[in-house]
Parts: structure tokens; sequence; C-alpha cells
């Protein structure tokens, strides 16, 4: 197999698979990275500890 180039940290999901995730109302790939993945608050910087829980993630790890 041949080498896979490094995955994008915010992947751009294919027009074909774009109506799937269409149900959010808008650009989900705005606030997506801004979302908490363990309690869901919307945090500005998404670099920085949540405000809510404190969970800390790294921009671009999935
Ligand atoms: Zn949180």
């Amino acid at each position: 197999m041949p080498n896979r180039p490094t995955p994008d940290p915010n992947p751009t999901p294919p027009t074909s698979g774009a109506a799937a995730h269409d149900a959010e109302g808008g650009d989900a790939a705005c606030w997506l990275p801004q979302v908490c993945p363990d309690c869901g608050a919307l945090n500005e910087n998404p670099a920085a500890p949540c405000w809510r829980c404190g969970v800390t993630r790294s921009p671009g790890d999935a």
C-alpha cells in the first residue's frame, strides 16, 4: 500500500456525504471543532481547556 499523507485535522467531507450532516442547519464545520467532545459545551477557543468540564484537547486531534 502506498504511504498516505498526514490526515487533515479538519477533513472536508465529500459533497456526496454533506447532505447526511445537513440537519444541523448551516456549516457545521464552523463550530464543530469548538464543541467539547466530553460535555458538548461550546468553546470559543478549542485549544483552551473546556470552561465547563475542564477537558483539554489538541486542535487537530479528532
Ligand atoms: Zn467540556
